[in-house]
């Protein structure tokens, strides 16, 4: 892709057309599968595709004599492999609503003048000119805004606790998780590489909610793309003078510094990762109190993901009415899901609350390559669960993925098809949850290895049907008995394939004694 942009670049200056076109990088669009794309405006024309050596036919073809590239459209499969010009006719767009991600793919985000001329920061100036910190609560709470990073929990409830906790020394805190660590999730990653500003945006907002006057970004340090955007975001915020001292003018002060996180799942956890923020090792704390009375270094702290952050500007600028007429009764807005596996049209979408999986799968994601069948949609990672066919039209939300054995997650979406084995997908998904197990506490540190133990020799041939009577014992035991979210899910895999799948358990220990 950077080669493509030096080719664009040298081109245009070749024809003589540095007067009347630029060339801009963006952050990810969503459409991996057919990746590296460019966009010419204002035709809104869409390649697919590019080459480096493109770069040049691009240039003379189309900017010069107005004439589209055929050969680099995208060839709409639900239209009969047409070629097709824009974004907006492509089922892989069609059904999706994009909130979280309206930026990515648009603006530059290494450029905050881009951010601001697509409305950026006119959300932090109302909630600073117009609104008192109870009013913008009120605004999320009434949106319905909830977690992104899995447990669901109501943002503005969130923060009107932290607000009504008195601060100690002083202090109060918000942080960011963008520790995200699901094997194949990169939602918060595309967001902060390609629209920054609307989390550090979002940020000042809840600080200013919360009373809070200094943020940390918790961010992996296998992110370096994100985190350089990130450090160049927060200085050219600083310099515009919407982050730091004297906000706007307003005498609001809101800082913003990055924490980096060294790999371990386990940080995803709240407490877990207010203890390595401080220097701690990363292990959960027992939830005597929660992080909004007893967070970081004791103060109260609004610990929110990536993704609900950016949610946050658009629901202040566009109200929450606008935000809660999306999504079913029980879950508003939209989720942005890293749709991968064996599935067409792999990518980053974000489809409305209330969106079959069906709708994911066949029409945005294009159906099952090569003609196989569709078996299961493992959705919320190592701690989620697997979906068959049976559940395909369940409209997605945080109930009714739960009512189904599986669970939202931070937004990871592995398609799987008739060729996969169920029991050695949920062995996958334990052997990564056992690996990155603390070890605080017994269920999750010793019970997950017993669980994975039982499993590889279900795996490997030499079990028993009253082995899978035990697996499910086992499983339900550290459900119910582990300290964190780590342990309490990591059985989840087992659980759901073996409901959903229990004739492939079966067939691994047919005619064992
Ligand atoms: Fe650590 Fe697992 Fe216990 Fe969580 S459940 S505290 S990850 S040992």
């Amino acid at each position: 892709s950077l080669q493509i942009i030096e080719n664009l670049k040298a081109e245009i200056e070749k024809a003589g057309l540095s007067d009347h076109a630029m060339v801009h990088l963006t952050g990810c669009f969503g459409f991996c599968a057919m990746g590296p794309i460019v966009k010419v405006y204002p035709d809104n024309v869409f390649y697919v595709h590019v080459k480096p050596e493109d770069a040049a036919e691009i240039v003379q073809s189309h900017i010069a004599n107005n004439q589209v590239v055929e050969r680099l459209l995208f060839e709409e499969p639900a239209l009969d492999h047409q070629k097709v010009q824009k974004h907006e006719d492509m089922a892989f767009y069609k059904k999706q609503l994009r909130i979280a991600l309206r930026n990515c793919g648009h603006i530059n985000p290494e450029d905050i003048t881009e951010y601001i001329a697509n409305d950026g920061y006119l959300a932090l100036a109302k909630c600073l000119e117009e609104m008192t910190p109870q009013e913008v609560i009120e605004e999320m709470k009434k949106s319905g805004l909830r977690g992104r990073g899995g447990a669901g929990f109501p943002t503005g409830v969130k923060w009107e606790s932290a607000s009504k906790n008195p601060a100690v020394n002083g202090k109060k805190f918000i942080v960011c998780n963008a520790d995200e660590g699901d094997p194949g999730a990169f939602m918060d990653r595309s967001l902060l590489e390609g629209d920054p500003n609307s989390v550090l945006e979002a940020m000042a907002i809840a600080g200013y909610a919360v009373g809070a006057s200094q943020g940390y970004i918790y961010i992996r340090a296998e992110y370096p793309l994100a985190i350089d955007r990130l450090k160049i975001a927060i200085a050219q915020a600083e310099e515009a003078g919407v982050l730091g001292e004297n906000i706007l003018g307003t005498g609001f002060n809101f800082k913003i510094e990055l924490k980096y996180g060294a790999g371990a799942f386990v940080c995803g956890e709240g407490t877990a990762l207010i203890n390595s923020i401080e220097g701690k090792r990363g292990e959960p704390r027992m939830k005597t109190f929660s992080s909004s009375k007893h967070g970081l270094w004791q103060a109260p702290t609004s610990v929110n993901n990536v993704e609900t952050f950016g949610n946050v500007p658009a629901i202040i600028n566009k109200g929450a009415d606008w935000f809660a007429s999306y999504g079913t009764e029980d879950s508003k807005g939209t989720k942005v899901f890293a749709l991968g596996g064996k599935v067409n049209n792999v990518g980053l979408v974000e489809v409305p609350m209330g969106t079959t999986l069906r709708e994911i799968v066949y029409e945005i994601g294009g159906g099952i390559p090569n003609g196989k069948e569709f078996k299961a949609v493992q959705t919320g990672g190592p701690s989620g669960g697997c979906i068959s066919a049976r559940d395909l039209d369940t409209p997605i939300d945080f109930k009714s993925l739960a009512s189904i054995g599986s669970m939202m997650g931070s937004g990871g979406m592995l398609v799987l098809d008739e060729t996969d084995c169920m029991v050695d997908i949920s062995k996958f998904f334990l052997e990564f949850t056992v690996d990155e197990s603390c070890g605080k506490c017994t269920p999750c540190r010793i019970g997950n290895k017993r669980l994975l133990e039982m499993l590889t020799k279900i795996c490997d041939g030499k079990g028993t049907e009253e082995d899978l009577a035990d697996l499910k014992d086992l499983a339900l035991t550290i459900k119910n008995t582990s300290l964190c979210g780590l342990g309490k899910c990591a059985p989840n895999p087992v659980l759901s394939t073996l409901d959903c799948f229990y004739d492939e358990y079966l067939a691994h220990v047919k005619d064992k004694k």
